[in-house]
Formats: C-alpha cells, structure tokens, sequence
C-alpha cells in the first residue's frame, strides 16, 4: 500500500479542497491548520472536528512529525541544536539562537546541498534531497513544542541559513513560507523571515515578484568574479553585477532592504582593497553587510582572517558609508555555526552515528 499523504504538505488550499472532497466544509481546513501547528501528533486530538470526520482523516493522511534524536546545548545557552530524523533516515540540524528581542531558528531547505561553496560544510557530501514544505514545517512546529515545554517564548524569526540552498528547492521553500504565516496557524510575518541564498539571478527575480516580503540575504563574499570562483563554483553561473541588480530589484519590488553576507577568509577576500571595492559594488540602493568571520571547517583548508583584518575590513566599509554589522557566533562550540550544519545519517538501530 502507498504510504498516506503528509498532511503538513498541503497548502491551505490545497486543505481545502481536501476537506470539501470529504463532504466538509471548506473552513475545517483551518481548523486542523491550527491543530497542525500546534504539535498535535494524532487526528484524535482536534477536538473541535466532528469524530467520524477525525478518523476519516486519519484513514487518508499521516502528520508527518519529525522525531527528535538529539538536543545539544551552547555553554553560553544562548544556542540550541536540534537533530531530527526524517521518515528516509536522514537527519537535519537546526538551531535555536536565543537574542534578546527573542527566539531565531536557523532552518535547513534541503538534505546537504549541491553548490559547492568550498568553505561550507553543508555542501561536502553534495546534495542528498530537497525537504519537503512540510518537514521544513515540522521543524518549525517541533522547536516550538520543545521551547513551550522548557517555558521559553516561540520562535519568533526564521533564517532559512541551516543547510542547502532555498532557491534551488524554490517551490517547497516558497510552500513552507506561505504554510508558516498562515494566521489560522504559526502566524509568522514575512518580515520576520530571513531567505539567504548564494545568488541565483533568476531565482532571485522570481521570489522578488512572489509578493511576500521576506528578508533577502545575498552570500556575497566577494567584490568581484575573479574572487567569488575561486570560492563558489555557482560565480561561473552568475556575475556580481547581475546579483547586484537583481538584489536591487529585490528592493524595489518589496522595499526591503537587502542584506549582503561576507565571510572573512584570510588572505583570500579579506584586504583592504577588497572592502573598497565592495563599497563601490553595493553603492546606490538600501542594504548592509553582515560581516561572519569564518568558521573553519575540519579537512577544508580556508582559514579565518585575524582579528585586525577583521577590524580593518569593517572599518573601510564604514568609512565608505556602508552599514555593516558583525555575525555573532553564538552557537559555534556545538557545531551550530554558520556553515557548519551537515548531513548525517542514522546508521542502524543500536546507536545514533553522527557524521562529522
Ligand atoms: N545556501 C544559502 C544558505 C547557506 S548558509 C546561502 O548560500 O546563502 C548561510 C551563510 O553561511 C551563507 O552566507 C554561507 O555562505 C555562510 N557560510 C557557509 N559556510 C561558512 C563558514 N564555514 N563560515 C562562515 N560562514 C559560512
């Protein structure tokens, strides 16, 4: 027998439509849209949906919760990493960063990831699959479930940063955006959605015509071609000057501002000139760059430029006009940093084997 239908997969119409087929009306689509999201396991528990309806909908689809294996906490405790399995086996990370102004959680889109960014682990066993809407969901609902149950706030931003690239999964991506901000549900505002991508041009014209307004983070890390291909394969794809324009019309179509990644790697996108010519590169439109010293990867050779160049860097920026801010790192003794989240996988029954 095929396997039931994910029911974390379905838009809210798409629900719709599901629940009139079964002779309901089209409003009881919401009302398990708010069960969903608040972590029911089993169609029982919806207690406000008529009882035949409950086990009907228990015969056609699963939820498709994700387990929990592991929880692994920053000495700081300003950071946590979740590890979930999927139902394949395979195991996604997330984390939790606990700011000030309240909960982030940092959100893998695929299983591994096939652009090659040669200082990220993600990238190192190449792409496995794409996740789902509604495992990206699950994640969301899932987190939320375990800060309830530690007496934490909700997660209250997303950054779509964990592992793979959301604009090479663009339709489930886009799917779990509109799921998320469902009001009937998680409720979350565009705004307080990060999407950060390594810059696919076409990509990036078509999220800009989407009509929701999410956060667009640009993983720059370079102030020319010639830099970003001796880092990202996906540069011989795609110019800096075309990411540009497209992060411009980013803007104007949703007036946010945009946000350019750059991580520091000694000796390689880190001098002076560098900065400069990124000044010149970005001038002319709202944006700001996020400064991320590197985290060095085990096996990978870049290292992370020292603390004056880091100072120097930002400095010129500054000195140009750009607005630039510096990454905390704030989950970096779990392994929960930028760039550092990677496939794994569940070997076996008799103990979880976590790939490093
Ligand atoms: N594919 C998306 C999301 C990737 S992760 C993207 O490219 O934007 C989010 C950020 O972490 C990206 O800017 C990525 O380039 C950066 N990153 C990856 N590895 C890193 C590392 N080892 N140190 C610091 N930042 C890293």
């Amino acid at each position: 027998m095929a396997e039931k239908a994910d029911i974390l997969d379905f838009s809210l119409e798409e629900l719709e439509r599901a629940v009139e087929d079964l002779g309901q009306p089209a409003y009881r689509a919401k009302q398990i849209v708010k069960w969903l999201h608040k972590g029911v396991g089993h169609f029982d528990e919806m207690t406000d949906l008529p009882q035949a309806f409950r086990h009907t909908l228990h015969e056609q689809f699963r939820i498709g919760k994700l387990q929990i294996l592991e929880s692994l906490h920053s000495k700081s405790g300003y950071a946590t990493k979740h590890l979930f399995l999927l139902s394949d086996h395979n195991i996604i990370e997330c984390v939790v960063i606990r700011y000030k102004y309240g909960n982030t959680l940092c959100l893998s889109t695929q299983v591994g990831c096939r652009m090659g960014c040669q200082f990220c682990a993600s990238t190192i066993g190449g792409l496995v699959r794409n996740l789902s809407a509604g495992e990206m969901l699950s994640h969301v609902i899932e987190t939320n479930r375990l800060l309830e149950e530690n007496g934490e706030r909700r997660i209250g931003h997303l950054v779509l940063m964990g592992s793979g690239e959301p604009l090479d999964n663009y339709k489930n991506t886009i799917e779990f955006m509109k799921m998320v901000h469902l009001p009937a549900g998680i409720n979350m505002s565009y705004r307080n959605i990060t999407l950060s991508t390594c810059g696919l041009v076409p990509r990036m014209f078509e999220l800009a015509d989407e009509g929701l307004p999410v956060t667009l983070s640009v993983s720059l890390h370079a102030p020319n071609d010639n830099v970003r291909k001796l880092i990202m394969p996906v540069a011989s794809a795609y110019s800096v000057v075309d990411i540009i324009k497209a992060s411009r019309y980013y803007y104007e179509k949703t007036g946010r501002r945009i946000t350019f990644e750059y991580t520091l790697i000694k000796d390689l996108n880190d001098r002076e000139e560098h900065a400069e010519e990124l000044a010149e590169l970005i001038k002319g439109f709202p944006n700001h760059v996020n400064i991320i010293p590197l985290n060095e990867v085990e096996g990978l050779d870049f290292r992370r430029s020292p603390e004056r160049s880091i100072q120097r860097f930002i400095q010129v920026l500054k000195s140009r006009g750009v607005e630039v801010t510096r990454r905390r790192e704030l989950g970096f003794d779990i392994e929960g940093a930028c760039g550092q989240l990677r496939r794994s996988f569940y070997s076996g029954s008799e103990s979880q084997h976590y790939e490093r």
